[in-house]
């Protein structure tokens, strides 16, 4: 399990989200066979996608963070509900590049440069989506910029994997602190000086009581109350039916196409590796809903 702590300072000047995502991160290793350098890749994106799921307002609401840069990596896509459950996938999971410049894995290597979007499906309604310049492609400092420019909310975020030998996550963690209209000035640079008392939120998490250490830190000084807590997980939310209409959707032509093949046909969810099969009847089946909906 992962596990989010919301905390806000007594004047209303500022909130933290904090997560510790460890567990979270390991099951994207299991699942996609991540290198050291994509669990990291994956592990931000993920926390970040988790953490920002949970701002959503509605329990049906979704938040799709994608990362489309010029790196090996390839496009890295993570949904969260509001919750801050959540699940990803990379074009290229497996992508191995040499240490950084400061001897740390190379993330803003594997992502490139380009642009990222966050989408936030909401009720009926048209999804919201931002669009945004990938800054520096190690993904806290790309958030930031983003909740700045697309959201107008001055946030400061920290994302952080530590890898074992054999690539699996170590520990994981990140926070989202925001700034609320009217910050109180003094309340601000005090966050500001606190900020730099946790130089690793991957080491951070690793604690025994992460949740209460990180927020106790960034908000030294100030009064501040825990508002609520709560776990959340890998969590893929795909389904036979979703498979279905997935094929159904694909159209007479290409299905008459598969069919004609005369085998089964396999389908494997990009996010948690469950596999659909289809028999060339249930194939036909679907040919005619296809047909009929046409
Ligand atoms: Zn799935």
């Amino acid at each position: 399990m992962g596990k989010i702590t919301r905390a806000i300072t007594a004047d209303g000047s500022a909130r933290i989200f904090f997560e510790v995502s460890t567990d979270i991160v390991s099951e994207a290793h299991r699942i996609h066979g991540t290198s050291k350098t994509m669990t990291a890749v994956l592990g931000r994106a993920l926390t970040a996608a988790s953490l920002m799921g949970c701002m959503l307002k509605d329990k049906t609401d979704s938040l799709t963070l994608n990362f489309k840069g010029d790196g090996p990596a390839g496009s890295i896509i993570c949904v969260s509900d509001y919750m801050g459950n959540v699940r990803g996938c990379a074009t290229d999971p497996t992508v191995e590049l040499p240490p950084n410049k400061d001897g740390k894995l190379d993330v803003s290597g594997a992502v490139g440069k380009g642009t990222f979007y966050v989408a936030k499906e909401m009720g009926d309604a048209e999804p919201y989506v931002g669009l945004c310049d990938i800054v520096s492609g190690e993904i806290a400092q790309d958030i930031t910029q983003y909740f700045f420019t697309s959201e107008q909310t001055p946030t400061a975020c920290a994302l952080g994997v530590r890898c074992e030998k054999n690539a699996d996550c170590k520990s994981a963690g990140g926070y989202i602190l925001q700034l609320m209209p009217g910050a109180d000035e003094t309340t601000v640079q005090k966050i500001e000086e606190n900020i730099k008392l946790i130089p690793s939120v991957s080491e951070a998490a690793a604690l025994e009581n992460a949740d209460e250490y990180v927020i106790s830190t960034l908000f030294k000084g100030l009064e501040y109350e825990i508002f609520d807590e709560f776990d959340c997980c890998y969590k893929c939310n795909c389904s036979r039916e979703k498979f279905e209409n997935a094929l159904v959707s694909l159209g007479e032509k290409e299905l008459s196409e598969m069919i004609s093949e005369n085998r089964d046909f396999e389908m494997t969810c990009r996010f948690c590796d469950r596999k659909q099969n289809f028999t060339v009847e249930e194939l036909k089946n679907l040919l005619n809903i296809s047909k009929n909906k046409g």
